[in-house]
């Protein structure tokens, strides 16, 4: 079946609605591949569960961002970018307890010492 403009408004319309490729193509009378292989030659990105929520990640992590003053003694205080920077910040997470840094920045900061041990 040859995509009209119709079907391709469809699924232009479901897709974004967040819809299954597998819906659409019963909708449409369509494989699920069609859908799918359609739906990116027009440039439409996976309304999956996790796309989404990106934007909200960012805008998260942004948010979180920590100046210096806002440390308190439980917030990582890893510098992020650098200082003098607009952008600089302290990481700012829950720290490993007795540790002046989170679980990632920890393993940053530790791994050369635990390199060294090992050899
Ligand atoms: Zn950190």
């Amino acid at each position: 079946m040859a995509w009209t403009e119709e079907s391709v408004e469809i699924l232009k319309a479901m897709w974004l609605e967040g819809r299954s490729a597998r819906e659409i193509g019963e909708r449409l009378g369509m494989t699920r591949n069609a859908v799918i292989g359609k739906a990116n030659r027009l440039g439409l990105s996976h309304k999956s569960k996790s796309t989404p929520a990106r934007p909200v990640i960012a805008a998260d992590i942004k948010n979180r961002a920590m100046s210096p003053l806002d440390l308190n003694e439980r917030m990582c205080r890893w510098p992020i970018g650098h200082p003098g920077d607009a952008d600089f910040h302290f990481c700012g997470r829950a720290r490993v307890p007795g540790r002046p840094y989170c679980e990632e920045h920890c393993a940053v900061a530790y791994r050369g010492k635990a390199v060294e041990a090992a050899a």
